[in-house]
C-alpha cells in the first residue's frame, strides 16, 4: 500500500468508504492526521476488568462477555430492550429504554462485549444504558494485546461500524501507511529535557500500548505537546501585548521614600516581594501589565501605592480605580493622610461629588496639580483629561470590563503601567491559562497579628443564640455586619430581604443603633451610613451585598450572613474578610435557610477553611471546571487529551518550557524550532490575535 501524508483525505484509506467519510468529517475528522489524533477515550485493561460473580450493588465496573441473549422487554411502565452477558462466572442484564431501534442491530448471540456502567440489583445484576464496545475477534486480540483503545464513538459512528474495534482497525492502516511523515513538532531540547517519547512513537503508543507504561509514556507526550502549544499562544500573545513602549523609571524617589519613612506598620515579605516584582516592570521600558493577586486584608492597598509613587516622582500621575464609591472613597480617606505626610496630592473623583468641586477636581487633574486621584467609573469620563497619566491602579479588576480598563489606560499619553488587583483567588490552573498572559504577583500572606476567624453554620433553630450572642458582643463595644444575598431576579427583591431583616433587628435590638444600607441609595446617604459606622454611632449595619468588598472597619467583629446557601464560595470568603481585621476575636455566622445536599458541602468548605486559594480550587471542583474555563471563550485552543484539573503538574511544565522557548527566539526562526514553527502556524496562528487584553 502507497505512504500517505498527514494532509490527506481520510477516503485514501483502504477501511473508509463513502458513509463512514461523511459520518467522520461530521465529527470533524477530515485528514489522516485528525483520524490519528482521534484519540481513545479510555483503555480496557484486560487484567481490571470485573468478575460478574464478584460485583457490588452501585459499583462503576467495566465487564466482558459473551451475548448469550436479546430482545424486547414488557416492563411495568414501558418495554425495553435487554442483552443478557455472560462471562462465565454469572450473568449480567443489559437494559436500554431509549434508542431501541438501533441498538437491537447491534448485537449478535456470542459477540464479544465490554460494558461499562453502574451496577444495580433488581433480581438480577443490571445496568441501565451501559456504555459498550463490541471487541475484535480472537486473532486480532492477541494482536492488541491485553490493552483494549475505546473510542470515543457516537450512534452515527457506530453505525457505519465505527465503533472500537472498527476505529482500530482504520486507524492501524492509517498510523501504517503515515508512519514515514510523522514529523516530531517538539524541540530536541525539550524532549530530552522532559523525557518525552517521539511523537512517531506516542502515536502508536496511544493507540496500541503493548503495556501500561508505554500508555502513559504516550498519554504524557501528547498531553505535554497540547498544553505547551497553548502556553507558546500565551507567550506570543504576551509578547505582543508588552512590547509596547512606555517609560522607563530607574529610581525610587523621594515619594516612595516619604511612604516608606511614614508607615505605621512594616511591610510583610510577600509584600516585600511583590513590590521588587512591580519595580523591575517599571525600571522595564515596557509597558507594565501584571494582576495582583491577594487574598482580603492581604495588604494590596499599600503595595499599589507605594508602586505608584515611583512614576509620581518622575513627575507622572497615577488613578486608582475602585469599583463602588464607598470602596473609593474609603481608599481615599485610609490613605489620604499618608499621602499628604509623603507630599503626594491626592483627590476623589466620583461621579455625584457637587459639580462645582468635581469641575475644580478636574481641573486640578488636568493641569498636573494633582498626582493621585481615587475615584470610580467616574475618571472614565470624557470629561477627565490627565496632564500625564503614568500608572494605573484597577482594584478587584473582575467588576471591570475589559473596555473600561482601557478607556483608563488610554488617557495616558504613552501606555501607562498597569497594576490590575483582585481578591478573588485565581486557581493556579486559571493564572496559568486564562490569565496566563498577564504577570502575576501574589501575596499570599496576611500581616501578622491577625487573629483567625470562627466561623459556624448555623440552621434557623440557632437563631435565637447568636442573636444572644450579637447582643452579648455589641454590649462590650463589638460591631456587626448583616448581609443579605442578591436576589438575581430582581434588585427590589433584594431589597425588601434587607429592609425586613433591618426592621426585625431594630425592633430586637432597641438599645442599638441599627442602620441599612443598600445598592439603591444616594451616594451621599451612603457616604453617611458608612461613615457613621466606620466611627462607631451604628453598631449593627444591615445591607445588601454592597459591603462586599473592601470595606474596612476594624472594630467590626462579627459578620452575620443571611441565606449563605444563595453565596458563591469566594463571595461569602470575600464578606467574612470584613472582619477579622483588628485585634479582637472575631465571628463569621452563615445562616442556612434552605439546605441541600451541596450548599451543605459548599458551606462546609468556608467553614473549614479561611484560605482564599483552597476555597477558589474547592469552588471549582463543586461546580466542574467547565464554567469557569471555557477556553474558548477566553481564545484558547480547546483541549483533547489535556485536563486542566489534573493535569497541572504537566501545565506547569510545559509552561516554563515554553516560555524560555519564545523568550529564547520570540519568532521562531533559529533552525532547531523550524517544525515547532511549522506546527504552530498551521494549527494556532489564526488565535494569536484574539487577545489583546485592556
Ligand atoms: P486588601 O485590599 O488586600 O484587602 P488592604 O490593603 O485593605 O487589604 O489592607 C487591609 C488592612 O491591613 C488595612 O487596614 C491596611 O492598612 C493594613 N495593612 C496592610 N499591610 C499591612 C502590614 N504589612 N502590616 C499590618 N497591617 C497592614
Ligand atoms: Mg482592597
Amino acid at each position: 500500500m502507497n505512504p500517505l501524508k498527514l494532509t490527506d483525505e481520510i477516503s485514501q484509506l483502504r477501511g473508509i468508504g463513502a458513509a463512514r467519510k461523511q459520518a467522520l468529517n461530521r465529527a470533524n475528522v477530515q485528514t489522516i492526521a485528525d483520524l490519528i489524533s482521534y484519540f481513545p477515550r479510555r483503555h480496557l485493561d484486560r487484567r481490571t476488568i470485573g468478575k460478574i460473580s464478584e460485583l457490588k450493588e452501585g459499583q462503576e465496573v467495566t465487564l466482558v462477555g459473551k451475548v448469550q441473549a436479546f430482545g424486547m422487554k414488557r416492563g411495568k411502565r414501558r418495554a425495553f430492550f435487554q442483552m443478557i452477558l455472560n462471562d462465565e462466572t454469572g450473568f449480567l442484564n443489559c437494559t436500554w429504554f431509549n434508542g431501541i431501534r438501533w441498538i437491537q442491530s447491534q448485537f449478535k448471540v456470542g459477540d464479544e462485549i465490554a460494558v461499562f456502567g453502574k451496577v444495580d440489583y433488581y433480581g438480577g445484576w443490571t445496568i441501565t444504558h451501559p456504555e459498550f464496545d463490541k471487541l475484535e475477534n480472537e486473532n486480532s486480540q492477541r494482536k492488541t494485546g491485553r490493552i483494549i483503545p475505546l473510542y470515543p464513538s457516537s450512534m452515527p459512528l457506530k453505525k457505519v461500524g465505527l465503533n472500537s474495534a472498527g476505529f482500530s482497525r482504520v486507524i492501524e492502516e492509517a498510523i501504517e501507511r503515515s508512519l514515514k511523515n510523522i514529523e516530531e513538532n517538539l524541540p530536541e531540547p525539550v524532549l530530552k529535557s522532559h523525557q518525552l517519547i517521539s511523537r512517531k512513537v506516542a502515536f502508536q503508543q496511544i493507540h496500541f500500548p503493548q503495556t501500561e507504561e508505554e500508555l502513559d509514556r504516550a498519554k504524557f507526550r501528547f498531553k505535554f505537546e497540547e498544553l505547551f502549544f497553548m502556553q507558546m499562544l500565551l507567550a506570543m500573545r504576551k509578547q505582543e501585548v508588552f512590547k509596547i513602549q512606555g517609560n522607563s523609571y530607574t529610581e525610587r524617589g523621594k515619594f516612595c521614600d516619604a511612604l516608606f519613612q511614614n508607615l505605621s506598620f512594616s511591610l510583610t515579605s510577600a509584600q516585600i516581594s511583590v513590590l521588587r516584582e512591580i519595580r523591575t516592570d517599571l525600571k522595564n521600558p515596557n509597558a507594565m501589565h501584571r494582576l495582583l493577586q491577594g487574598d482580603v486584608g492581604s495588604g494590596k492597598t499599600i503595595v499599589a501605592l507605594i508602586a505608584a509613587s515611583i512614576p509620581i516622582g518622575y513627575g507622572k500621575q497615577a488613578a486608582f480605580m475602585a469599583p463602588t464609591e464607598v470602596l473609593a472613597t474609603q481608599h481615599f480617606r485610609k490613605l489620604q493622610n499618608l499621602c499628604e505626610i509623603a507630599g503626594i496630592q491626592s483627590a476623589l473623583l466620583v461621579s455625584d461629588l457637587p459639580k462645582k468641586e468635581k469641575d475644580a477636581t478636574n481641573e486640578k487633574i488636568k493641569n498636573g496639580e494633582i498626582q493621585l486621584v481615587f475615584g470610580t467609573h467616574a475618571l472614565i469620563q470624557k470629561t477627565v483629561e490627565f496632564a500625564d497619566l503614568g500608572f494605573v491602579v484597577i482594584d478587584e479588576q473582575h467588576r471591570f470590563g475589559v473596555l473600561q480598563r482601557g478607556e483608563l489606560m488610554k488617557k495616558g499619553k504613552t501606555p501607562p503601567d498597569t497594576l490590575v488587583m483582585t481578591a478573588t483567588p485565581i486557581p493556579r490552573t486559571m493564572a496559568m491559562t486564562t490569565y496566563g498572559d498577564l504577570d502575576i504577583s501574589i501575596i499570599d500572606e496576611l500581616p501578622s497579628g491577625r487573629i483567625p476567624i470562627i466561623t459556624k453554620k448555623v440552621s434557623i433553630a440557632k437563631l435565637p443564640k447568636v442573636m444572644d450572642f450579637i447582643r452579648q458582643k455589641v454590649g462590650e463595644g463589638r460591631q456587626v455586619y448583616v448581609v443579605y444575598p442578591l436576589i438575581e431576579e430582581s434588585e427590589k427583591m433584594d431589597l425588601e430581604a434587607a429592609e425586613k431583616g433591618y426592621e426585625k433587628l431594630r425592633k430586637f435590638f432597641p438599645e442599638f443603633e441599627v442602620a441599612l444600607l443598600h445598592g439603591r441609595m444616594k451616594r451621599n446617604e451612603k457616604d453617611e451610613v458608612m461613615t457613621a459606622f466606620a466611627e462607631g454611632k451604628s453598631q449593627i449595619l444591615v445591607s445588601t451585598t454592597v459591603i462586599e468588598v473592601g470595606v474596612d472597619v476594624q472594630n467590626a467583629t462579627i459578620m452575620m450572613i443571611e441565606n449563605a446557601e444563595r453565596f458563591g464560595l469566594t463571595q461569602l470568603h470575600q464578606l467574612r474578610g470584613r472582619v477579622g481585621r483588628g485585634d479582637e476575636q472575631s465571628y463569621c455566622v452563615l445562616v442556612e435557610r434552605k439546605s441541600s445536599e451541596l450548599s451543605w458541602q459548599r458551606l462546609a468548605v468556608i467553614v473549614g477553611t479561611t484560605d482564599g486559594f483552597k476555597i477558589a480550587e474547592e469552588d471549582l471542583k463543586l461546580r466542574g471546571p467547565g464554567e469557569l474555563f471555557g477556553t474558548r471563550q477566553h481564545g484558547l485552543p480547546e483541549l483533547k487529551i489535556a485536563d486542566l484539573m489534573n493535569d497541572q503538574n504537566i501545565l506547569r511544565q510545559a509552561r516554563k518550557s515554553a516560555f524560555e522557548l519564545v523568550e529564547n527566539d520570540p519568532k521562531l526562526q533559529d533552525k532547531s524550532n523550524k517544525n515547532l514553527r511549522n506546527h504552530f502556524i498551521e494549527n494556532y496562528r489564526s488565535q494569536l490575535a484574539i487577545s489583546k487584553i485592556g
